[in-house]
């Protein structure tokens, strides 16, 4: 997802999470079974304040049970004011023998817990019902849009779907939906999956079936409502129907989502097809500016009323998570970069496509700043932390988006163009539709390597580098100075983080004065590439083109990620 404030390739939420009684980031039971598939009927009130679900959930028991439990958060009693109290479970059934059989149930502390009538033997399958009516308390929020008019959105990142689906919560479970939307007639349906049927109902009521082809995580499972206006997109070359759902009459979000077709081509060209059979951009109230719903993105109101450059990085970065994120899931919330350091980084090699190098590492330089200035903040934050604590909100930030972005950059440098691109592709084959972990990343990374014959290190040597870049906070802080010598430049180059010393690949560009160049007076030199030891003090000595020496740059193509502190012509 990306930041409500659009700051460029900034990510952080609006709101913290809900306080919730469960424990946060896990679920009920994502051990005790797999969830296939979840058919879930939506009703909605005549003015969209209130909604009724039955949820039909299919289930494979990894475990023996006699009880299932699923994440659904219980209502509040004594809700502040205003504040809905959730959705009240009405009935839970079980499938027998085709038949639906009432069963026992408990509702409490965010879990549904279902009496499955007998043990159920690990292995088997079963079948549950569940019926709950209200208003939800999050997840799927019941409100209105910035021009006052009833809306309903969905939106689960990260585990808020529990909000209103009984479900196991959790992205390492990933399974099929179905929505069956019925609203009053003025309104429309989007949800993710391919649009099945729409029909009128009795009583200016509408139903809208959708169904997913693929798996998908709770996270990215969503739907909305509202007035929309829908304008369906030229596809060109790309086989996926593209549409653009915004407030009806709202032509400054319609006209902002045409460069859904472009970005969608480019990003086709670099990871392959795209996972689904759809692409509906959606304008929405999801608390983030975009979110990366399967196949169905969600956009805030507002955030389609920026920048155009803004809204179409903001439009890149949502479709680059299609692949990274949603067709291939993070196994656990730990490796979160495996979608926001990787959306972040395709939407930074979108701009290379189409705005061209300078334009790119402008955009790597603004992230390396983001990343220096979340390092003072936040200094032990990790891109990878170990575990993942009761924070999940906690995970979205620069050290997560952009030094994520900038360590694939690191790596694209030292891999090259060719092996990065493979095994970005690779991964995404290997795991598309699955779940995936930083490991299985760095298997595709050494996949790739050896497919391009580029593996000179047994390919551990820059495996160990790189996660230790995402594992360890802060980065590298390089100060110090240059001076002529003789046919050249001494550089004096100090480590002053207060983290352990890297040995840095650095490139530096020496500026010189050619005063009887009248259209160039000054020259730069080719990148000099080094190699800074993994010491507190270095003094390196680089050839220098013919002239007098005025300044050295350090890193001028913008491929180190490193703080640069003090740096000047010593005495
Ligand atoms: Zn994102």
């Amino acid at each position: 997802m990306f930041a409500i404030a659009l700051a460029l390739l900034a990510c952080a939420p609006l709101l913290g999470l809900s306080s919730q009684s469960a424990p946060v980031g896990t679920s009920a039971s994502a051990a005790a079974v797999d969830v296939h598939s979840y058919h879930l009927e939506v009703d909605f009130s005549a003015g969209l304040d209130s909604v009724e679900i039955v949820a039909v959930v299919d289930l494979l028991w990894r475990r023996t049970l006699r009880q299932l439990r699923l994440d659904f958060a219980s209502p509040r009693e004594e809700g502040a004011k205003d504040a809905p109290a959730g959705l009240s479970v009405t009935s839970v059934e079980i499938s027998v023998d085709g038949e639906w059989i009432a069963t026992r149930f408990e509702h409490s502390s965010d879990v549904l817990t279902i009496d499955l009538g007998a043990e159920q033997a690990a292995g088997g399958s079963g079948r549950v019902r569940v019926v709950a009516a209200g208003v939800p308390r999050d997840g799927l929020l019941l409100g209105r849009n910035d021009a006052g008019e009833p809306v309903a959105f969905a939106d689960n990142w990260p585990n808020r779907a529990r909000h209103w689906i009984p479900s196991v919560d959790h992205p390492s479970d990933k399974a099929l939906f179905t929505f069956d939307v019925e609203v009053p007639d003025a309104y429309r349906s989007v949800a993710v999956g391919e649009l099945i049927e729409e029909r009128p109902l009795p009583a200016a009521r509408w139903r809208t079936r959708w169904r997913t082809r693929a798996p998908l995580a709770t996270k990215v499972a969503t739907l909305g409502v509202a007035r929309f206006q829908v304008r369906r997109e030229p596809s060109g070359e790309v086989p996926v129907a593209i549409s653009s759902w915004v407030y009806s009459g709202d032509e400054r979000a319609l006209s902002a989502l045409a460069v859904a077709p472009r970005v969608l081509a480019e990003m086709v060209e670099m990871l392959g097809p795209f996972p689904y059979a759809k692409l509906a951009n959606v304008q929405s109230t999801t608390r983030y500016g975009g979110m990366e719903n399967a196949g169905a993105i969600f956009y805030r109101e507002s955030a389609l009323h920026g920048d155009p450059e803004r809204v179409e990085r903001l439009v890149a970065h949502e479709i680059a998570h299609q692949w990274f994120g949603d067709a291939v899931s993070e196994a656990e919330w730990n490796d979160v970069w495996l979608s926001e350091g990787f959306a972040t980084y395709l939407t930074a090699l979108f701009v290379e496509r189409t705005r061209g190098v300078e334009a790119f590492r402008e955009v790597m330089r603004s992230a390396r700043d983001r990343v220096v200035a979340a390092a003072h903040e936040h200094p032990s934050a990790t891109v990878r932390p170990a575990a993942v604590g009761e924070d999940l909100a906690g995970l979205l930030g620069a050290h997560t988006y952009q030094k994520g972005a900038w360590i694939l950059h690191m790596l694209r440098e030292r891999i090259g163009d060719v092996a990065f691109s493979e095994a970005l592709r690779g991964y995404l084959e290997v795991h598309r539709h699955g779940n995936a972990t930083t490991a299985d990343f760095f298997a595709a990374v050494r996949w790739a390597r050896e497919r391009t014959d580029l593996l000179t290190d047994g390919g551990r040597g820059i495996e160990s580098e790189m996660r230790s870049w995402l594992e360890t906070p802060g980065l590298p802080r390089l100060e110090g100075g240059w001076r002529p010598t003789p046919g050249g430049v001494q550089l004096v180059i100090e480590q002053t983080q207060d983290g352990a010393l890297r040995q840095l690949p650095l490139e530096v560009a020496v500026i010189v004065s050619r005063p009887e160049v009248e259209d160039a007076p000054f020259a730069a030199g080719e990148a000099n590439r080094l190699t800074v030891p993994a010491r507190r003090r270095s003094e390196i000595v680089i050839a220098a083109p013919a002239g007098e020496v005025v300044e050295v740059r350090l890193d001028p193509r913008v491929r180190l990620l490193f703080e640069q502190g003090s740096w000047q012509r010593l005495p």
